[in-house]
């Protein structure tokens, strides 16, 4: 893909949002000044929104770089699936082979020093591995704070790279949520970024149809396809064995990612 150079965004200025939250508050307090509280107060509760919203929104670029889509005219998705490896990363390859499809694994660190024999098989059957936080925490990771933003992504970054014996490129937010203190911890390990196109919310709902629905509605040439394995339901290889189906259907090929 010729645009890649220009898909893998390492953060470069991690610090950029400080300025721009400088620049508000100083426009809000301007405003309160020459208005008064009716305009000013509104306005304080704006910009700080401003600034808390992105944190959840997982295709923001306020805090980093983000890719959530390629640049592709055919129908080609990159095929992307989170939180392994788990029970279901042997039987997901075996569904991959069958497709002639390639993915792409956002492992999680420990799980995967847990089990680096289902690495090392993703990665010999063809499929990229990227870094998904050391230990997924889930109902914090928005929240946390910068040493322990650099231990979620240093100590994924670490495992993954002895155990693949080459380093990630790329990074998936848990939950796509991102904050101020993660953009240092991609730029000090060469990571960008990624979003999706398209996800089916399949890491809670167990419901075949009801996933290859939503992610069938924002299928389109260049999508990033989100999926799950080892989900709680149980019922995730079935939904990477429908998506599959989905693509194939649909005319869709996967590619590898960019270069
Ligand atoms: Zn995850």
């Amino acid at each position: 893909m010729s645009a890649s150079a220009t898909l893998h965004r390492i953060p470069r200025r991690p610090g950029a949002w400080w300025a721009w939250l400088l620049l508000s508050q100083l426009a809000v307090a301007l405003l309160w000044w020459r208005l008064g509280w009716a305009w000013g107060l509104p306005a304080l509760a704006l910009s700080h929104l401003a600034f808390l919203l992105p944190v959840f929104l997982p295709r923001s670029a306020l805090y980093l770089p983000v890719l959530s889509r390629l640049p592709a005219a055919e129908r080609l998705v990159w095929l992307t699936i989170d939180d392994g490896p788990s029970d279901d990363t042997a039987a997901i390859l075996d569904a991959l082979d069958r497709h002639a499809a390639r993915a792409t694994f956002f492992l999680v660190g420990e799980r995967a020093r847990a089990r680096p024999a289902l690495v090392a098989e993703i990665l010999r059957r063809g499929h990229a591995i990227g870094n998904h936080t050391h230990t997924h925490p889930s109902a914090r990771f928005w929240a946390l704070g910068p040493r322990a933003m650099a231990a979620e992504v240093g100590q994924a970054q670490r495992a993954l790279a002895e155990l693949a014996g080459v380093a990630p490129r790329w990074f998936r937010s848990v939950a796509g949520h991102s904050n101020p203190f993660l953009a240092a911890p991609l730029r000090e390990h060469g990571l960008a970024r990624l979003a999706w196109t398209a996800r089916g919310y399949d890491a809670v709902d167990g419901d075949p149809v009801r996933v290859l629905q939503r992610i069938g509605r924002d299928l389109r040439p260049g999508a990033i396809v989100l999926l799950h394995e080892g989900a709680a339901h149980g019922r995730s290889v079935e939904i990477v064995e429908g998506a599959l189906c989905l693509l194939a259907e649909r005319g869709y090929a996967t590619v590898e990612p960019p270069q």
